[in-house]
Parts: C-alpha cells; structure tokens; sequence
C-alpha cells in the first residue's frame, strides 16, 4: 500500500539548510575568483610589446634609441625607449598607453631573453663598435610578486577547508539533510515551529477520539502545570504514540503543540545517527538545550526506534551499535534530568514498541502509551470529512460509501485518495470532483495505475481471465470469504488482474473462515489447472500469500491438531533475527509437513468446486474477456446472489484486493 500522501504535514526537511547560507558559499567562490584575476584586471599589460631579440637588434638596437635595459628574473627584458623618440612614427604606439593618451614612460618593448649568458653575448656582439660611454645601461632585478606570494601560502589552507566543509557537509547530509557546516556539525537538526506557525488543532484530527482524549491531557500539563502540580502531583515527561504509518502520530503531536500554542521540535530519530560517533549523543544535548530555552514546548521524535531500539540486540550484526547506545543514553540522561517542571514534554512515534529498550519505557521516562488503530468505518468517515473539506465536490459523493469502500485504510491512505481523486477529476478537466473520481483513486491507491498499454496476447488474455474467474467462482461460493464486488484483468501496477473483496470489519476469524481463504486464493491456479490442464507462473502472489498464511495457521494460531494448542509467535520481537527456531528439528518437519498438507487439501477443495461449476467458471471467463472488467452485479447475473451474504461469519479485517498474476 503507497503512502505517497502529498499533503503530509511531517516536517519539511529542506528548511533546515537556510538559503542564505548558499549564498554564502557562492559569494566565497567568487571572491576567489576575483582575487585571482584581480592582477591581470588592475595591471594590463605592463611589459611592454613583446617583440624578439631579431626585431630588436633590427629596428631599435640600430637606431640607438635604447635608454635602458632591465632584465626581470634573469627571464625578460624590458626596453626603454630614450624620450627624444616619442614623436618617431616607428615609436609612438609604444609612448601611448593602450588605454588613454598618457606619455608612456616604459618599458615599452620586452622579450624573453632565454640566458642571461647568451643574452649578454648577443647584447656585446651588436654592440662591439659601440663606445665604452655609450654601451646600453643594463640592470637586472628580482621582482617578486606579492599577490602569489601570499597566495602561495594560504590557497592550501583554503583548498584544505573547502575539501573539509564539502565532506562534512556530504557525511551530515547523508543521514539527515541538514547540518552541513562544520560549525553545526553537533547540533541538533530539528525543525522548530514557532507557536503562531502551528495552526494544526484537534479538528483537524478525525476519529481517533480515545488517544486525542489522552493527548489533550498534555495540553493542560503545559497551559497550567501549577494546576497539577500544587497537588504534589508529577508532570509525566514523555509520552509515546504507537500505531501503523499513517495512522496520525505525527498529526496527533503537531495538534497538541497547536492547541497548547507552545513552540514544537520535530526530528526524526535517525537524525541522530551519523557517521561518527558521538554525535547523535551532542544533538541529543543540543535539542534538550534548545527545548529548555523555549520551555515550555515539545519535541517530537518521529520514529524513535531508529535510536530507542534494545541495547545489545543484533550486537554481532549492525557495526553501528555504539553510537546508537550512547545516542539513546544521552536521550535517557536528558529525560531524567530536566526538572519536572521545567514545561519540556517529550512526544515520540514509533511503529515497533516492541523493539523498544525497556529502560526507554520505564516510569519517568515515555510512560504514557498511546496506540492507535487504523480507523473503523466511523473513524474513516470523520477523517474523510476533514480532507474533502478543501475539495470542490459534486452531489454524487456519499461519504459512507467512501468510507465503506476502504476499510484497512490509514487516515494518509485516505488523505491520498481524497487528493489522487482531485488530481484525477482535473486531469480530466472537470469542474468538480466525483464518486466515480474517488473509486478511481482508491482502486488506483489499492492496486497501482491501470496499464492499458501493456502487450498481451490474446493467450495470456485467457490465462488470465480463467486465473481471475476461478478466484471469483470459488470466493462466491464459499460463504465465509469476503464478498467480491469487483474482477478486472487490465493490468495494473505489477499485477495482470486483480479481484477487489471488501472484508468486513471483525476482529476474530474462525479455523474454517481461514481454510476458505486459503481455497479462494488458489482458486486461480486451480482453474486454469481445470480448464488446461496446466499451471502458469501468474500465481506467484497467491502462493507467497497462501504459504505464508497457512504457516500463520500453524505455527502462531494453534490451528493444528498434531501441532497442538502451541504458537511460536513472539510478540517481543526478540527472536526478529530468525537465526534460531524456538522448536526442535522434528517439530519443523511436522510443521513443514502440516502445512503442505494443509495448502493441498485447500488447493483440492477449490479444484473440485470449480470441476462442480465448470459451466459457471467458462461463462464467467468469456464475459470477462469481452468485457475487461466485471462488478457484483455481472456477478450475480451468472453466479446468483451470493449465499454468504445472509450469514454473518466472523470475518477479519484485510485491505482490498488480492492482486493476482504477478
Ligand atoms: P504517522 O506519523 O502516523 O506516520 P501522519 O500523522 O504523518 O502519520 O499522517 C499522515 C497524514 O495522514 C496526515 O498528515 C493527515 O493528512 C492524514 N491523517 C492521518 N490520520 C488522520 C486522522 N485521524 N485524521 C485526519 N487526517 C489524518
């Protein structure tokens, strides 16, 4: 089941970098840039025109209008040309400055002398007629130049930080999104909001009325603690919300800090963790300190597992065991140390409450627990009346419909459909949303995008089609399987067809209700064994499901009669590494065998109800080819009215559909 709700409410990481500080390190590029070619842009061409030796000794050396040399670094000489000169045609581009008309007093003329050696050998072979007096003053000079000098010194130290800060800045971002300079390498990331910003409130919550009882408590603890505590009475420190993803934690705890209008911290536990250790340990610290600064408030720790997980368990398996344990003691020590009063509250989420360390549990630390459900059809109904409040809805829609359409859905399950639906009725340019958009959404959300593109012969068209007709013969005889309201065979998502049941909402189900689950689930491979007398791969999906249900039968429900009223099941979720087997070698092969038993008698029974009803199964099958997709009434055209309506069977809670043919 997706959970791609778009209008999650969880906080938004990409705050946490503020955009000021990419602009920060823009400006720092550029400014090296700058002082790069600061020189160049300053001082343009200061040498001179380069010319050879050649042209020198040909047009100046010769006409003696040389004043002076320099030679720069035992490399280039620059030549200065005697003033009288200036107004000579053959000159007096080099007396005006590139830009401007400003006498220029030189050098006008460099060239690269190659020695120093061959250079004055030159110099004395033009010159050996020349007087002693009038021999060209030669000097040469070491120029150094500052700019590079300095440059030479720090551009390592500056290259070294930047390496620094992009690695850091790559290691924090890793794990959290946030944190990426070396400076707050330490703190905590978590997202603040501020009590005018959090305008979540109780009414935007629906149906989760036992924990919201619960959690308004916590308002009360915050807005007037003296209320309480003038009693002697202690304010509890942490509360934990444990429930399914998507069943509310998070709105749950942004809703107590928008009715108590205190400001709200929310992090998520495995932004705790880094790569090096002892960092999850200073967050911890700085989120604490924070928290007391802005007292009173809340934080919020979304999937606290990732921290608050049994010391010491999977020890030889995760490396990283260390920092998870000193993050979760800092965690431990900060919750025992802030005074009672101190308006700090902890709200923590987790899914897996049974992997959490006990020390975590233990009064004075998280003992409050919330659970919370997925939501009963009423519950459904309320939180769909929140999020269609937004919606522009026409007349057709009936929420109890909705709501009976989508049982063990979220409430983010349903968040999505209600926005799936809008986007849908806008994709096809509707004025308004309706039913029909909202059954699109659900089947969509239930079973993937429709894949009308997908090739498929017309064989596997009847593979297919057979597969789904068996599923759908056998379910609607047996009475005690959940009624069939719809058979498609348009691909969707990775499977090929797909059955929508709606299960009724009970708690308990029987042996038998169990073993008709299990025919109905082989009843696509039993029909196409019937009717071809051959097997395909498409019932991959149902076999995953039938195996693994059947050895649920067997090994958690004591369901079998050799096995015995035993279950193996570990709600601690101690035994969650699967190494050892708390039974011996010979109970397994029992229970290996128990179960192939158990799948082919099922397998058997669907077999034979089909032989039984062959003509039902093809004429079925036929309507489904021509038509693609089928509903109850189709249904009840062929099949009759279902038997199993009138009875009331203790049926359990299983989220539509069964999607068959992977
Ligand atoms: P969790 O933290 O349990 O994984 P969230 O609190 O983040 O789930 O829920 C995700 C979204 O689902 C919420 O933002 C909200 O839109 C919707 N939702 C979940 N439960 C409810 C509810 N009881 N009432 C209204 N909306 C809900």
């Amino acid at each position: 089941m997706s959970q791609n709700s778009n209008n999650s409410l969880k906080p938004g990481r990409q705050q946490q970098v503020p955009p000021k500080k990419k602009w920060f390190n823009w400006w720092v590029y550029l400014l090296m840039l700058a002082i790069i070619l600061l020189p160049s842009i300053l001082n343009p061409s200061s040498e001179g025109k380069e010319i050879t030796w050649q042209q020198f000794q040909k047009d100046i050396l010769s006409r003696k209008a040389v004043e002076k040399i320099v030679v720069i670094n035992n490399e280039k000489a620059e030549v200065y040309i005697k003033k009288e000169f200036a107004n000579d045609p053959q000159f007096k581009d080099a007396f005006t400055r590139p830009v401007g008309s400003a006498l220029n007093l030189g050098p006008h003329y460099s060239f690269n002398i190659g020695s120093v050696e061959s250079f004055e050998r030159k110099l004395d072979e033009a010159e050996k007629n020349v007087a002693a007096n009038d021999k060209i003053d030669v000097s040469y000079i070491k120029k150094r130049s500052w700019f590079w000098d300095i440059m030479g010194t720090i551009l390592p130290f500056i290259l070294l930080f930047v390496l620094w800060n992009f690695l850091l800045g790559r290691a924090s971002g890793m794990g959290t999104g946030g944190g990426s300079s070396i400076f707050n390498f330490g703190k905590s990331t978590a997202t603040l909001i501020e009590k005018e910003k959090s305008n979540i409130t109780f009414d935007d919550v629906a149906g989760l009325e036992e924990a919201e009882m619960e959690v308004k408590e916590i308002v009360d603890f915050l807005k007037k603690p003296e209320f309480f505590t003038k009693l002697g009475a202690k304010i509890p420190k942490g509360v934990i919300l444990v429930g399914l993803p998507g069943t509310g934690k998070t709105l749950l705890a942004k809703a107590v800090a928008g009715e108590a209008q205190v400001p709200f911290f929310s992090i998520s536990g495995s932004e705790f963790i880094e790569m090096f250790v002892g960092v999850g340990a200073s967050r911890v610290r700085d989120l604490f300190k924070k928290a007391k600064e802005k007292a009173p408030c809340i934080i919020f720790i979304d999937e606290i597992d990732a921290i608050g997980r049994s010391r010491g368990k999977g020890a030889f398996i995760g490396g990283d065991n260390d920092e998870r344990e000193s993050t979760l003691n800092q965690l431990l020590t900060e919750m025992d140390g802030f005074g009672t009063n101190s308006g700090v509250i902890v709200l923590a989420a987790t899914n897996r409450a049974d992997m959490l360390d006990p020390a975590l549990l233990r009064p004075g630390r998280f003992d409050r627990h919330i659970y919370l459900e997925l939501p009963n059809l009423k519950e459904r109904e309320e939180i769909f009346k929140v999020h269609l409040r937004p919606l522009v809805l026409d007349e057709t829609i009936d929420v109890e419909l909705l709501a009976s359409q989508t049982p063990g859905f979220s409430g983010a399950d349903i968040a999505n459909i209600c926005n799936e639906a809008a986007l849908i009725a806008a994709r096809n340019k509707k004025a308004k949303i309706g039913k029909q958009d909202f059954f699109d959404a659900i089947d969509r959300v239930v079973a993937g995008a429709e894949r009308k593109s997908k090739i498929i012969s017309p064989e596997e068209k009847k593979i297919i089609a057979y597969h789904e007709a068996g599923h759908a013969v056998v379910s609607w005889l047996l009475k005690q399987v959940d009624p069939l309201v719809k058979v498609s065979i348009i691909p969707r998502g990775k499977s090929l067809g797909a059955s929508w049941y709606l299960p009724e909402e009970k708690q308990l189900r029987t042996e038998s209700a169990f073993v008709e689950h299990l025919c109905a689930t082989l009843g696509g491979r039993a029909s196409e064994e019937v009717m071809f007398g051959e097997v395909s791969s498409g019932a991959l999906d149902d076999l995953e499901k039938v195996t693994k249900e059947a050895y649920m039968m067997v090994v958690y429900y004591g369901f079998n009669k050799k096995i015995g009223n035993i279950s193996f099941y570990d709600s601690t979720g101690q035994r969650d590494t699967g190494f050892q087997k708390p039974y011996s070698e010979e109970t397994a092969k029992l229970i290996d065998e128990e179960v192939r038993k158990l799948v082919e008698g099922a397998y058997d029974r669907s077999k034979e109800i089909l032989q039984q009803n062959k003509d039902l199964l093809v004429e079925l099958a036929e309507l489904l080819i021509k038509k693609e997709v089928l509903f109850k009434e189709d249904l009840e055209n062929i099949l009759g009215k279902r038997a199993a309506e009138k009875t009331t069977a203790a049926q359990t809670i299983q989220k539509v559909p069964t999607a068959a043919l992977q």
